[in-house]
């Protein structure tokens, strides 16, 4: 035998601890009788060239019952692994059952009713067989039922001690009954831990008990899905107004930034008045923007003066438009298309440094000053256009 075998003493006062009362059929006589000691455990460790059918041959188990209550999934075993073998009822066989009694190993997927429609029994009938049944929802795999088939009754173990005449008093049968029933020619036929079946005797106060932890572990899984659903709408809940939250932000930051940028037209503006700068860095203004006197001309930009051969610069970034001899007395000059309508002119240059279609940076060298066109002098004409139509450059430079 296996080194390491255990017999646990964790019996039905643990895994089948109910408090059973039995109600026989006669009217008012309630009789309380223990718990039939059912089953042990042996602690099993697994041994190299160990198998499971072996195992649960040598411990007369179903296969099934040893993956049951180990929690195995499969039939591989290792060497050292501790295996727990449930004992049915010291191997079914070897016990007396009353005639009629047959024993069925529950399987997977099998419920109390299930088993009690299969073998024609009322649930009652069956727990009255099985007395010692835990629940009505959670039949152990791989552990006895108890089925009578040729009269339903009350099923029980003879405890040591015991006898039937014993049985026959508290349940209020007579010995010829028990006897037809049990197939007994004498009295010491049975012997302790044999079954005796006590006919039509109902486990009716344990089929009530069992009712009542059923219906308990109804409305505690109702609980609990009521809870779980409540959490649900929690966090659903919570999602939505995390959602909603968002899409406020979002909201608030679109309009911030349509604010921004209504802001920024006007800051535009700034920006383009800031972003002119003098086209030259020593110069002397000579003539301004505007009407003259009566009989000149109106001066269309501002004069600087300054000698021949001064860097000019481009008061704004932007593309060369023109660059050239002017038809209109500009003399050698040059345009800037800064974009959004405005423009800048250079005239009377002496040199020009770009051509048409160059990009230019704010500041970069044009030309030089000179005299050419209708001038008197080395100067720079320099004029702001807006919209093809010439402003105040001193409105524009800082
Ligand atoms: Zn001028």
């Amino acid at each position: 035998m296996a080194v390491s075998e255990l017999l646990s003493s964790t019996l039905a006062a643990g895994i089948l601890g109910l408090p059973l009362g039995l109600q026989a059929n006669l009217p008012g006589t309630e009789i309380a009788v223990d718990p039939p000691v059912r089953k042990g455990w042996v602690l099993y460790t697994v041994r190299p060239g160990d198998t499971l059918s072996q195992i649960a041959q040598r411990y007369r188990v179903d296969m099934r019952a040893i993956m049951y209550s180990s929690g195995l999934e499969g039939i591989a075993l290792r060497p050292g692994q501790v295996l727990r073998i449930p004992l049915v009822d010291e191997a079914p066989s070897e016990v007396r059952l009353p005639p009629g009694v047959q024993v069925y190993i529950v399987r997977r997927g099998d419920t109390v009713e299930s088993v009690a429609r299969r073998f024609d029994l009322t649930v009652l009938g069956l727990v009255s067989a099985n007395p010692g049944l835990p629940s009505l929802d959670r039949l152990e795999v791989g552990s006895a039922l108890y089925i009578p088939t040729k009269e339903p009754g009350l099923l029980l173990r003879l405890k040591p001690g015991e006898t039937i005449q014993d049985l026959s008093r508290r349940f209020g049968l007579s010995m010829l009954e028990l006897a037809r029933a049990n197939g007994l020619n004498s009295p010491t036929d049975v012997g302790p831990g044999d079954f005796v079946l006590l006919p039509g005797i109902q486990a009716r106060t344990t089929y009530e008990r069992l009712l009542q932890i059923r219906e308990a572990e109804r409305k505690a899984r109702e609980e609990e899905a009521r809870r779980l659903a409540e959490e649900r709408r929690r966090q659903e809940e919570a999602r939505r107004k995390q959602e909603e939250q968002r899409r406020l932000q979002a909201q608030q930051r679109h309009r911030q930034q349509v604010q921004s940028q209504a802001r920024l037209r006007p800051a535009n503006a700034v920006v383009a008045a800031a972003g002119y700068r003098w086209p030259m860095s020593n110069f002397t203004i000579t003539t301004y923007y505007g009407r003259r006197g009566v009989f000149q001309r109106f001066h269309t930009g501002i004069d600087l003066a300054a000698p021949t051969g001064t860097p000019i610069y481009a008061a704004r970034a932007g593309q060369v438009s023109v660059a050239g001899w002017s038809r209109f007395g500009y003399g050698l000059h040059v345009i800037i298309d800064h974009g959004e309508g405005h423009e800048t002119l250079y005239g009377h240059m002496s040199r020009i440094a770009v051509r048409p279609g160059q990009w230019v940076a704010r500041g970069e060298l044009i030309g030089y000053v000179g005299s050419t066109g209708w001038s008197t002098g080395p100067h720079l004409h320099f004029e702001v256009r807006v919209g093809g139509v010439t402003r105040n450059p001193m409105a524009y430079l800082p």
